[in-house]
C-alpha cells in the first residue's frame, strides 16, 4: 500500500518551483540552501531571519523546496 495522501495544499507548488530551480541550481547550491535553512534551538529557521519579520517555524518553504530539489536529483528516484 502506498503512503496515505497528505493534506498539503502547497505541495504541488513546491514541486513545480523545485523543478524549475533544480534546472538552474547546482547540487552544491541546493546543499547550501538546505544547510542555511536549518532549525535553530527554538525550532525556527536560521536562514529566514530578517530584521523586520520573525523567523518562521522550521521547516520553512525554502527548505521544503530545497529538499524537493534534492529528491528530484536523486539518481535512484523511481518514476
Ligand atoms: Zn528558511
Amino acid at each position: 500500500m502506498g503512503a496515505p495522501p497528505v493534506a498539503h495544499e502547497s505541495n504541488d507548488q513546491i514541486r513545480s518551483v523545485a523543478e524549475v530551480l533544480s534546472a538552474t541550481l547546482s547540487t552544491s547550491a541546493v546543499r547550501h540552501i538546505l544547510a542555511e535553512h536549518s532549525p535553530d534551538a527554538t525550532g525556527h529557521c536560521r536562514g529566514c531571519r530578517f530584521p523586520t519579520t520573525a523567523a518562521p517555524v522550521w521547516p520553512c518553504r525554502l527548505w521544503e523546496i530545497g529538499k524537493e530539489m534534492e529528491r528530484l536529483r536523486e539518481p535512484r528516484t523511481r518514476r
